[in-house]
């Protein structure tokens, strides 16, 4: 192990004693007492030195006996240290790739802010490089979707969608003004590995399982399937009949779109576990007994040409979906789960719809969840989304620091 103070925390001196990591009460942490010894010493905890090297250090600066190894358990314990070496085979192959790391320092600066064990922010990083994720729809939304996903570290980013490339679909990050007229999955696809020159060779070749799929059979092997449709109805009231095949085969989907002046995030489907499609169906119609009547009007009307999406609204839904997958697909348990969050113009400010699941669905999660805050484990994860990144029970980090700040005694 080679110790590393995450340097992704500014650090302050709140009095002579007492140290201050990090700014926001999101991550920020104090440590003390320590004495200004020891405190002159975190500056050596930078990942250039193992720990023989660091323990000669601490006797050439008289630090008492132990106290460095002191010093890194309790840093280690609080959430505080990093590890330059860690994280195993696919973090030391990461490493290698100088470009991709240069890229993508401030994304694992970032990872280790809510990662607790040492080399885990860049274990992370690398297992999205392994990681499969469909996105179904390329308009403005899906296609900025997309890119972000790719340029996030995912490694293979799969996109469908049908007809070419119409004006009005051109977004800043997403589908370029020299696009219109082209395939619409092929340009967005473009755009998604424009976002990421680096990452790696598409997996070839694929199983037969795979190859002879038809296009509705494609969320094999994904880890997630974001369905980000052009048209605002299948955001907002989901056909469950085209969910099914997800539901059975325990794909993870998250959904995501602007229906006229409002974004939606979410629900996030673990199916068997949170609510889907069909529970939010028949939720509605529990509240509403017209509800059914309202969606076959909606769906059976004449398709619109050109239908309302402010831009900065689908770059926002953009966003925040795609930060709601990486946390999925990071091992974290993201709040959209089971939950619908909505924006809407022009006072822009989110709020969360939880979606309950139905007793009547045959997806099951309502006999899983009843009453009851859903749990999951590294574990469980793992069996769901066909290759977890991680195995660690994500919360237990997010539990130490409930308060935003942790005080220890080195
Ligand atoms: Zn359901």
């Amino acid at each position: 192990m080679h110790p590393m103070v995450k340097p992704a925390l500014r650090r302050g001196w709140r009095d002579l004693n007492t140290v201050q990591f990090g700014m926001t009460p999101a991550h920020a942490l104090t440590l003390g007492p320590v004495d200004t010894a020891t405190g002159g010493f975190l500056d050596l905890l930078n990942g250039t030195r193992g720990l023989p090297l660091l323990r000669e250090e601490g006797q050439r600066r008289d630090l008492p006996d132990g106290q460095v190894d002191r010093l890194v358990e309790r840093l280690a314990h609080a959430g505080l240290l990093d590890d330059a070496r860690g994280g195993g085979a696919a973090a030391d192959a990461l490493r290698e790739k100088k470009e991709v790391m240069d890229r993508l320092a401030p994304d694992l600066a970032s990872l280790s802010l809510v990662t607790r064990e040492p080399g885990e922010a860049i274990g992370r990083l690398a297992a999205r490089r392994g990681l499969r994720v469909q996105v179904r729809g390329a308009g403005r939304v899906g296609a900025v979707l997309a890119a972000l996903l790719s340029g996030a570290g995912v490694g293979e980013v799969d996109v469908r969608d049908g007809g070419r490339v119409e004006p009005w679909d051109v977004t800043p990050g997403g589908l370029p003004a020299e696009a219109v007229g082209e395939r619409r999955d092929a340009a967005a696809r473009r755009a998604a590995r424009r976002a990421a020159p680096d990452r790696p060779v598409r997996r070839a070749p694929r199983t037969p399982v795979e190859q002879n799929a038809p296009a509705e059979q494609g969320e094999q092997g994904f880890s997630l399937v974001v369905l980000a449709p052009r048209d605002d109805i299948a955001v907002y009231a989901p056909d469950p009949s085209q969910a099914a095949p997800l539901v059975e085969s325990g794909t993870p989907h998250l959904y995501a779109g602007v229906v006229e002046g409002t974004g939606v995030v979410g629900p996030l489907v673990l199916p068997g576990e949170t609510s889907c499609a069909g529970c939010l169906h028949l939720g509605r119609t529990d509240r509403d007994a017209t509800w059914p009547r309202l969606v076959a009007q909606w769906r059976s009307g004449r398709p619109r040409h050109v239908r309302p999406c402010d831009l900065s609204l689908a770059a926002m839904v953009a966003a925040l979906a795609a930060g709601h997958a990486l946390a999925f697909l990071d091992g974290e348990w993201p709040s959209s789960a089971g939950v619908r969050w909505e924006v809407s113009v022009p006072g822009l400010d989110w709020r969360a719809r939880p979606m309950r699941p139905h007793p009547a669905c045959p997806c099951g999660a309502a006999g899983t969840a009843e009453g009851e805050q859903v749990s999951m484990d590294g574990e469980a994860r793992e069996t769901m989304a066909g290759q977890g990144p991680s195995s660690t029970p994500c919360r237990q980090a997010d539990a130490a620091r409930l308060a935003g700040t942790w005080r220890a005694h080195v």
